[in-house]
């Protein structure tokens, strides 16, 4: 089943209605929360994976803007560039769920499937050797 990472805001009015809920529910697409920062009545942001059928896809999508969501899609991978890189370890320092590391050879690993997307690495890296791609 098609699996896609979105980047969702919340204006401060919708940050505590249960939109996660209806995807389930009326959309069958089934949501991974990867990270998110809500408090009611402040603007809130949420990065969101989602499987599900293609159609619904573009239904739950459409119902999230309808909500009043502001929603676009999220970055889709990180990019290392070797050539720039010098394995300093700063971005394996900052990245919380691990997804960057060195290994027993101190070569630098990434596993995608732990990545939340959120541009910590990129930001530490002294060299600019780390950029996202959507
Ligand atoms: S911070 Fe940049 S230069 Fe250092 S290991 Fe990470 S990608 Fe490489
Ligand atoms: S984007 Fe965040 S989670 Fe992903 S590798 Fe970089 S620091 Fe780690």
């Amino acid at each position: 089943m098609p699996r896609k990472r979105f980047d969702l805001r919340f204006p401060p009015r919708q940050a505590a209605k249960p939109v996660i809920y209806h995807l389930v529910k009326d959309y069958d697409l089934t949501p991974n929360i990867l990270r998110a920062q809500i408090e009611p009545g402040q603007q809130g942001r949420m990065l969101l994976e989602l499987t599900g059928r293609k159609e619904a896809f573009a239904d739950g999508l459409a119902f999230l803007e309808r909500e009043g969501l502001t929603v676009s899609e999220a970055a889709a991978d990180i990019c290392l560039d070797d050539e720039k890189c010098v394995v300093c370890g700063l971005c394996t320092a900052v990245c919380k769920p691990q997804a960057l590391y060195l290994d027993d050879d101190f070569a630098l690993k990434f596993d995608k499937d732990k990545c939340v997307y959120c541009e910590a690495c990129v930001i530490a890296c002294p060299r600019r050797a780390i950029t996202l791609r959507f």
